[in-house]
């Protein structure tokens, strides 16, 4: 009942050929990272396989009586299965309930659709119960589990599902998703994407949360680190009160790789302006190397006990590998 996502396109024909031929799995898991639309794409195919007359490509027409019932909110063949409030897993019983529809009658349309999610937030007994509907799939039923760490979920419910992966769209479509849907305009917009690793659909919340701003006054202090003797105690004390560690450590991977990738290839344009006499400033090993050292303390940095010492070792490395120190 809305529009495709344009990143979706292909792989919503690939699987509407897939109906059209009868050969819809019983459980498909949709991968991929945050922020591309998986849910959406999920809300979308369900409401198109209960739909009595959907269209040409397959999206629900939004009138006949299925699709009001789904408007509603109070279709009887789709159940949506996800943590319950305030909770972080989806619990043992909401699966049992959906293992349940086994013996109950299928409900006025032909199929019933269960969309999980996020799917990894089922704990062990719970990927237990569904893996027997996984085993056994109750007939025209469809099990949709929704994921952005699909690594997380038990092989053995991984292995019975059929994978449908998201990636990344182009960076045309998804700036124009962007201007389209927020008020940010071209430059801005680029960047905006840059911090959402990509991902379109995490900018609204970027946005709400002046995030773009933050990020500037952050990459401003890295900046300044670096050409001169910028306070880094105060720094790494200022940024903790901003933001968390790993949100730190993901920014400075992101410069730093741009960093590197400018120096690699001199002709292409910085993404990060305030760092651009870096590049030539900046000796290539090192800079692998402080890659390399975010990258551990981004491993590390969930258990990590004392954030404040962990960052500022970190920024006085950076401090003393700008001004070529080593
Ligand atoms: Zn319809």
């Amino acid at each position: 009942m809305s529009d495709l996502l344009p990143w979706h396109q292909s792989s919503w024909n690939r699987l509407q050929k897939t109906r059209r031929q009868g050969r819809m799995p019983h459980a498909l898991l949709l991968s991929g990272a945050q922020g591309l639309g998986k849910a959406h794409f999920a809300r979308q195919l369900a409401e198109s396989l209960l739909c009595e007359q959907p269209a040409d490509d397959g999206l629900a027409c939004g009138q006949c009586r299925q699709c009001l019932l789904l408007k509603a909110g109070s279709h009887p063949d789709l159940r949506q299965v996800e943590p319950e409030e305030g909770k972080q897993q989806i619990s043992i019983d909401a699966v049992r309930e959906l293992v349940a529809g086994n013996t109950l009658s299928v409900g006025e349309g032909a199929h019933r659709i269960f969309i999980l999610d996020p799917a990894d937030s089922m704990g062990r007994s719970a990927a237990n119960a569904l893996l027997k509907t996984l085993e056994e799939p109750i007939p025209g039923s469809l099990i949709l589990l929704v994921s952005s760490h699909a690594e997380r979920l038990p092989v053995t419910i991984r292995s019975r599902c059929q994978t449908l992966a998201f990636t990344l769209p182009g960076e045309g479509d998804a700036i124009t998703w962007i201007e389209e849907n927020t008020g940010a305009r071209s430059e801005q917009a680029r960047q905006l994407l840059q911090l959402a690793s990509g991902a379109p659909l995490s900018v609204p919340a970027l946005i709400e949360a002046d995030e773009l701003q933050r990020h500037n006054r952050l990459l401003g202090d890295f900046a300044a680190i670096a050409v001169d003797d910028a306070s880094v105690v105060q720094i790494g004390e200022n940024w903790l009160k901003e933001t968390s560690l790993p949100h730190l450590l993901k920014y400075m991977i992101a410069w730093l790789s741009a960093i590197i990738r400018s120096k690699m290839t001199p002709a292409s344009q910085l993404a990060f302006p305030p760092l651009q006499t870096l590049p030539e400033r900046l000796d290539l090993i090192l800079a692998y190397q402080f890659l390399d050292r975010l990258y551990d303390a981004e491993r590390k940095s969930m258990n990590n006990l004392n954030p404040q010492l962990a960052l500022e070792s970190i920024l006085l490395e950076w401090s003393r590998i700008a001004s070529g120190e080593g």
